[in-house]
Parts: structure tokens; C-alpha cells; sequence
């Protein structure tokens, strides 16, 4: 995918925080355009608030990518997936 800018933006460089919060997801599992990835990662550097965010995601994702472990609780699980789940919609 790509990040769809409006055209009076195209030229100018860097990302606002909505552009970002837009496709953070995308970029963070690798399906952003190559154009726009470094526009993301040129953000996230200077921006403290998106880089919490991206790191808090990752987390998440990390998290929910690691075989359950035994004894773990069902509802904990789903409780960080819907976490992560409203992170992605906001
Ligand atoms: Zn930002």
C-alpha cells in the first residue's frame, strides 16, 4: 500500500502525525511502499509521541506472535490482542 497525500502536500517532505498513525501498522509489518517506509521511519525518529507508539505496537506484536505459553490465560490473550486491535483502528 501506499500513503495516499493530498496533492499540495506531495512536495513537501516529512509526515504529520495523522499521515503516520494512518500506516504505522503497514510499516511496522513490512507492507508499506518503499517510497513512503522511510517518510515513516524519518517520523518516528523525530517524533517522540508516533516512536512510543510504534515501539508499543511492536511490543504487541511481538507478544502476540510468541507460541502461547502453557498455563497462560485465554482472556489475557485476547485482552492484548483487542489492545493491539484498538491501537491499529485509532
Ligand atoms: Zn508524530
Amino acid at each position: 500500500m501506499s500513503i495516499k497525500r493530498r496533492f499540495w502536500r506531495k512536495n513537501t517532505p516529512g509526515l504529520d502525525c495523522r499521515e503516520v498513525g494512518k500506516v504505522l501498522q503497514s510499516y511496522l509489518d513490512g507492507e508499506l511502499d518503499d517510497a513512503d517506509a522511510p517518510l515513516v521511519a524519518a517520523h518516528l525518529d523525530k517524533c517522540r509521541d508516533c516512536g512510543l507508539e510504534a515501539a508499543t505496537y511492536d511490543r504487541i506484536k511481538a507478544a502476540l506472535a510468541q507460541p502461547m505459553p502453557e498455563g497462560a490465560d485465554p482472556e489475557a490473550i485476547e485482552r492484548l490482542r483487542r489492545f493491539g486491535q484498538g491501537l491499529a483502528d485509532s
